[in-house]
C-alpha cells in the first residue's frame, strides 16, 4: 500500500470531475483523478455538437470539449489515472480508494461518477446517438427544428420532454407502451391538449432505422403485435437514468433512487471530507455546465475542509 496520503482524490472524469481537478490543482492540492477505464471523459464523449456550453460561440464537439477540460486539469498538475475505482472506505481516516492495481489514501474525496441514461437496448441506438438519437431535449431539441420528432417513455420526464420539443418539431409523437400515461394528471392533460403532440398508445420501438442518421422507427403494437413505420429524424429516449453510486452503498447517504444526498447548497455528504458533485447528485438539471459548477463547489469545499485540518 502506498504510504502517501493525498490531499484530494477525485473519482470521475466528466465535467464535474475535471472542473474539480482544475480548481483543486490550482489550489496546490495535487489532486489525483480516477477517470474510469472505458468511459474517461464522461457522458459528453458519446455526443457530437455541444451548443450550450458557454464560451464556444460556434459550439464544440463533446469529445473536444472534454479533451480541453482534461488538458486544463493536467496543465495545473492534476494527476490522471485512467482506471476504475472498485472499492472505497470513506469512513476511514485517511480515506481509502482501491483500484485493481492498488490502494490510495486521501484526506478528502470528491465523488463525481455521474449517472447513466437508461437505454432501449436496440440495434442502431448507439450508432445513431448524436445523429438523431438523443437522451436530452434541453441539449438537442434545437437541432430538430421543423422535423418529425419521437419521444419514448410515459413518465413525467418523457411528457415534459415531449411538450418542450413541440417548440421545435413540426410534429412530436410520444411513444408509450400502455393506454394511459404514468405522468402526473396535469402534465398528461397538457400533453394531450397540445395540437402538435400525438400519442402512439400501446406502442414500443421495435427498431431504430437509418444509416448515417435517423430516418424512421418501426413501432410494434404491444397488444396486437402489429408493426408500423413512423417517419422521424429525432428520437428522444426518456425511460429514466441511474446514478453510478453502487460503490457508495452503505457509505454515504443516498436517496431512494440512489443519488448522493448533499447539504445543499454545499457539496458536503453525510461523511466528513467527502463531497459529491454533478449528475451523481443532480437528477433535475443534468447539464454539463451545472455539473462543472458543482465540481467547482466540491473542490472549494474540499480546499476549506483541508485548510481547517491543517
Ligand atoms: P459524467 O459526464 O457522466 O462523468 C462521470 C464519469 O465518471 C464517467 O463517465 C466515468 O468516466 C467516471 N466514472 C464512473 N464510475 C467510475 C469509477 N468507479 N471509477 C472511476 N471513474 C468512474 N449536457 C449539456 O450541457 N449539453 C449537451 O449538449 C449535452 N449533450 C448530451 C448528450 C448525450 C448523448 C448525453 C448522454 C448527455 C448530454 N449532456 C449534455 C448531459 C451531460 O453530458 C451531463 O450532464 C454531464 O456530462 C454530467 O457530468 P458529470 O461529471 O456529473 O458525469
Amino acid at each position: 500500500m502506498s504510504s502517501d496520503v493525498r490531499n484530494v482524490i477525485i473519482i470521475g472524469s466528466g465535467p464535474s470531475g475535471y472542473t474539480a481537478a482544475v480548481y483543486a490543482a490550482r489550489a496546490n492540492l495535487n489532486p489525483l483523478v480516477f477517470e474510469g477505464s472505458v468511459t474517461a471523459g464522461g457522458a459528453l464523449m458519446n455526443t457530437t455538437e455541444v451548443e450550450n456550453f458557454p464560451g464556444f460561440r460556434d459550439g464544440i464537439m463533446g469529445p473536444a470539449l472534454m479533451d480541453e477540460m482534461r488538458a486544463q486539469a493536467e496543465r495545473f498538475g492534476a494527476e490522471l489515472i485512467s482506471d476504475d475505482v472498485i472499492e472505497v472506505d470513506l469512513k476511514a481516516s485517511p480515506k481509502v480508494v482501491k483500484t485493481a492495481d492498488g490502494e490510495f489514501l486521501a484526506r478528502a474525496v470528491i465523488l463525481a461518477t455521474g449517472s447513466g441514461y437508461r437505454k432501449l437496448g436496440l440495434p442502431g441506438e448507439e450508432e445513431l446517438s448524436g445523429r438523431g438519437v438523443s437522451w436530452c431535449a434541453t441539449c438537442d431539441g434545437f437541432f430538430f427544428r421543423e422535423q418529425n420528432i419521437a419521444v419514448v417513455g410515459g413518465g413525467d420526464s418523457a411528457v415534459e420532454e415531449a411538450t418542450f420539443l413541440t417548440r421545435f418539431g413540426s410534429k412530436v409523437t410520444l411513444i408509450h407502451r400502455r393506454d394511459e400515461l404514468r405522468a402526473s394528471a396535469i402534465m398528461a392533460e397538457r400533453a394531450m391538449a397540445d395540437p402538435k403532440l400525438e400519442i402512439a398508445w400501446n406502442s414500443e420501438v421495435a427498431s431504430i432505422n437509418g444509416t448515417d442518421s435517423l430516418e424512421s422507427l418501426t413501432l410494434r403494437d404491444t397488444v396486437t403485435g402489429e408493426e408500423r413505420q413512423l417517419e422521424a429524424t429525432g428520437l428522444f429516449i426518456a425511460v429514466g437514468h441511474d446514478p453510478r453510486s453502487e460503490l457508495l452503498a452503505g457509505q454515504v447517504d443516498l436517496d431512494e433512487n440512489g443519488y448522493v444526498l448533499v447539504e445543499h447548497p454545499s457539496t458536503q455528504t453525510n461523511l466528513e471530507g467527502v463531497f459529491a458533485a454533478g449528475d451523481l447528485v443532480d437528477h433535475h438539471y443534468r447539464q454539463a455546465i451545472t455539473a462543472a459548477g458543482t465540481g467547482c463547489s466540491a473542490a472549494l469545499d474540499a480546499e476549506r475542509y483541508i485548510a481547517d485540518l491543517d
